[in-house]
C-alpha cells in the first residue's frame, strides 16, 4: 500500500477506511485505458457506478419492466412501486418532509429550468433582480438569462476572493427590495468552494427572497438536508451521485410546488382534458409529463442506498485528504497555478499551466490512463473573472487513492517537460 494511504487508512492499526473494498464495488476501475490502469479523476463531470446500481438496473430490465402510473397489470404495478420507492429514498436522502416534494427530472439542468420557467415566469417583473454567483455552472445561469431576456429581470453577481472564498458581505450588499431570487451552487464545480448556504438562505429569507440551491456537486460529497438548510428549491443529478444519467431530482417546498403552473404538458400530468379545457394533477405528477426515466430511477435508489449505508463522514475525510494531498503535490511546480484554495472546499483541484493549453495537457496525460477534465468547465463567467479561457480539473470520488494522485502528478510533470 502507498505510504500515505497506509497512514490515512489505519489508526492504531485498525482499518478506518478501506478504499480497496470500495474500489471492488466499481467494476470499471479495473479497466485499462491506453494500456495503463485507469486513473479516473473526472468525477465532477460524472461518477462511476457501483455493481449494485448496474445489477439493480439489469434486474429491473429483465424482471420488472413496464411503464409506470398507467397500467393495472402486475408488471406495471411492480414498476410503479419501484419508481415511487425511489421518490421515498430521495426524500430520506435529502431529509425532505414529504415525498411529494420530490420531482423527477432529466438532470439538474432540467430542474433549474423548471423552476426558472414556472416560478420565475409567474413571479418576476421587469427590473426584478436575481442574484447568482460568479462561479455558477451554465446550468444555473442560462435559465435565469431566459428571464432577463423574456421578463426584463436583472442578474447580479456575487463574487469570490482570489482564493475562491465566497464573499458573504458582498453578497449581502447586493440585496435590494427588488431582489426576488437567489440561486447559488452549494459547491463550485471549478473551485470546489462550498458556499455557507445555510447562512445565505437565512439572510435571503429575512428579505422574503426565494432561494434555489444547486446541489449538483455537493450532494455526493456531503449530506444535504433541505429542512436544516430551509432551501425553497434544490436539485441534483443522478449521474454525479454514483447513479445513472437520465434522471435528476428537484426538491421544492410543498407550498411552492402547489402554486406552480406545469412545466411540460402531456400524459401523466393532467387531472382532466376536454376538447376546450385542461386541468392539472397535483405535485409531483403535475411536473412529470410523459414516460419518466423508469429504469434509471431504480438505479438511483441503488446509488442513494449505497451512499446512505456507507460512512459518509469517513468518505468526506478521505476525499478531503486526497484534495489536500493533490494540492500539496501541485504546489511544488512553479509553472502551475491552482485556482481555488479556500479552506472550505470539496474534492476538486483546478489549475492552469504556463504556456500550455488545458486540452493538450488532458490529451497527453490520458496516454498514462489519467482522465481529467479540461476546458471552460461550463463556467465562462468565472473564466472571464479570472481572465482566462480554460482550466484543467482533477476531481475526486470515494474510490480514488493517493496512488491515483501520484500517477496523475507524475503524468502531468512529464506532459509539461514534453511541451516546454
Ligand atoms: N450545476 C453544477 C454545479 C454542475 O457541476 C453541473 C454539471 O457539471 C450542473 C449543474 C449540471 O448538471 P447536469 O449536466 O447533470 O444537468
Amino acid at each position: 500500500m502507498h505510504n500515505t494511504e497506509q497512514k490515512f487508512h489505519t489508526k492504531n492499526n485498525v482499518c478506518v477506511f478501506d478504499v480497496n473494498r470500495i474500489r471492488n464495488d466499481f467494476p470499471i476501475l479495473c479497466c485499462n485505458v491506453n494500456d495503463k490502469p485507469l486513473v479516473y479523476l473526472d468525477n465532477a463531470a460524472s461518477a462511476q457506478k457501483p455493481s449494485v446500481v448496474i445489477e439493480a438496473m439489469n434486474y429491473a430490465l429483465r424482471h420488472e419492466y413496464s411503464n409506470v402510473h398507467r397500467g393495472i397489470h402486475y408488471l406495471s404495478n411492480a414498476a410503479t412501486q419501484r419508481f415511487e420507492d425511489t421518490r421515498e429514498t430521495c426524500r430520506v436522502f435529502l431529509n425532505a418532509r414529504h415525498s411529494d416534494e420530490i420531482i423527477f427530472t432529466k438532470n439538474a439542468t432540467e430542474a433549474i429550468n423548471l423552476v426558472a420557467l414556472t416560478w420565475g415566469m409567474n413571479n418576476l417583473q421587469q427590473d426584478d433582480e436575481i442574484i447568482l454567483s460568479i462561479m455558477e455552472h451554465h446550468a444555473n445561469i442560462v435559465p435565469w438569462h431566459f428571464l432577463r431576456e423574456r421578463k426584463g429581470a436583472i442578474i447580479k453577481w456575487a463574487l469570490v476572493d482570489d482564493d475562491g472564498t465566497f464573499d458573504l458581505d458582498q453578497f449581502e450588499k447586493l440585496i435590494t427590495p427588488r431582489t426576488k431570487v437567489v440561486s447559488l451552487t452549494h459547491m463550485s464545480n471549478v473551485l470546489g468552494t462550498v458556499i455557507p448556504i445555510k447562512e445565505v438562505i437565512r439572510i435571503a429569507h429575512q428579505h422574503n427572497i426565494m432561494v434555489f440551491v444547486d446541489a449538483a456537486q455537493s450532494a455526493v460529497h456531503m449530506s444535504v438536508d433541505v429542512r436544516d438548510l430551509d432551501a425553497d428549491f434544490l436539485c441534483f443529478s443522478g449521474h454525479k451521485v454514483y447513479g445513472p444519467s437520465g434522471i435528476g431530482v428537484l426538491y421544492g417546498k410543498r407550498e411552492f410546488l402547489n402554486n406552480l403552473p406545469p412545466f411540460l404538458g402531456g400524459g401523466a400530468m393532467i387531472e382532466n382534458v376536454t376538447t376546450d379545457n385542461v386541468t392539472y394533477g397535483p405535485p409531483p405528477s403535475r411536473f412529470e409529463a410523459g414516460t419518466p426515466a423508469i429504469v434509471e430511477a431504480v438505479g438511483l435508489t441503488a446509488a442513494l442506498n449505497y451512499m446512505i449505508k456507507s460512512d459518509r463522514q469517513a468518505i468526506a475525510t478521505h476525499e478531503n485528504s486526497l484534495t489536500l494531498y493533490a494540492q500539496e503535490q501541485l504546489k511544488a511546480f512553479n509553472w502551475l497555478r491552482i485556482h481555488g484554495t479556500t479552506r472550505n472546499k470539496g474534492g476538486i483541484v483546478s489549475f492552469t499551466v504556463d504556456g500550455l493549453h488545458p486540452h493538450d495537457i488532458s490529451m497527453v496525460i490520458d496516454r498514462s490512463g489519467v482522465a481529467i477534465r479540461a476546458g471552460h468547465l461550463c463556467t465562462q463567467p468565472l473564466m472571464q473573472h479570472y481572465g482566462i479561457t480554460a482550466m484543467c480539473r482533477a476531481s475526486f470520488g470515494m474510490y480514488n487513492t493517493f496512488r491515483d494522485i501520484d500517477i496523475f502528478v507524475e503524468a502531468l510533470e512529464k506532459a509539461y517537460n514534453l511541451f516546454k
